[in-house]
């Protein structure tokens, strides 16, 4: 039985065979660092033998799609664009939807402009009508002043994903979470809408770029407040690994609880 948290080879197969298409955290769940987890390709390989789709989906807004898509060829994982989605892409796909034409405020990389320039967007940084902020690895204090002010104005208000913290190979950097308490201290206002995991946006964009509905597709990852509560929140399978983050220690403690937890990607091969 390779289901840790108590499912019958039956149950588990049950479950899987609801899912047409995974969407897969990266760090921690298919890869870290550079390295990829023993049976990562053999998983994706299996996915698509069994007439299966899969996607990537990472909440890290300061670096363009374009960089996973070369990152994961350089470890032999050959990935077309429509199966890498990022919360700053399923951002642009909201703001099309819900103020298309309009002006927007934008604090983050040259790779997240990029992206919403893709999209269509309007970035205005002098006179914008809705303020949008990514993980910004380039910020200095006249940006921030800049976006408090337009958030002190009272401009709609987007963060593209909540993390505090984003690992590295020495640790942690501040995250947008941090940028988002900043500005709060300063404007007293937190964002009226954050798109990636855990949150809605980031399911939606998935359900209309895959053309399922959520409870056609899994979301697999290491991290039990964004991956797995994506999937509990949002009516996607949640599917969590213990090769990353979070532990079985963590589950009993929080009380979120995966409806599919196993020790690595491959483990759920058999049952594909
Ligand atoms: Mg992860």
């Amino acid at each position: 039985m390779k289901s840790l948290n108590e499912l019958s080879d039956g149950q588990l197969r049950e479950k899987i065979a609801k899912v047409r298409c995974f969407l897969l955290d990266m760090d921690g769940t298919f890869y870290l660092g550079d390295e990829l987890f023993e049976g990562s390709l053999d998983f994706l390989k299996a996915v698509q033998a069994s007439g299966r789709s899969f996607a990537f989906l990472t909440n890290n807004s300061s670096r363009g799609t374009e960089h996973y898509i070369k990152k994961l060829a350089a470890m032999g994982v050959f990935i077309g664009e429509e199966q890498m989605l990022s919360s700053g892409q399923a951002a642009a796909m909201f703001l099309l939807r819900e103020y298309e034409g309009k002006r927007v405020f934008l604090l983050g990389n040259e790779s997240l402009r990029a992206e919403m320039e893709r999209f269509g967007i309007e970035i205005d940084q002098k006179d914008p009508e809705i303020v949008l902020i990514g993980f910004d690895t380039s910020l200095d204090y006249p940006k921030m002043c800049a976006v408090c002010d337009f958030v002190r104005a009272g401009l709609p208000y987007i963060a593209t994903h909540p993390d505090f913290n984003c690992p590295t190979e020495t640790g942690f950097i501040p995250d947008i979470g941090a940028i988002i308490a900043f500005i709060e201290a300063s404007a007293g206002r937190r964002p009226d809408l954050v798109v990636g995991k855990p949150h809605g946006e980031i399911v939606r964009a998935a359900t209309e770029r895959t053309g399922l509905r959520a409870e056609e597709m899994a979301m697999v990852g290491d991290r039990l407040y964004t991956d797995i509560k994506t999937g509990l929140d949002h009516g996607l399978l949640s599917i969590m690994v213990l090769t990353g983050e979070g532990t079985i220690e963590e589950i009993e403690k929080t009380g979120i609880e995966p409806e599919v937890l196993v020790q690595r990607l491959a483990d759920l091969i058999p049952y594909l």
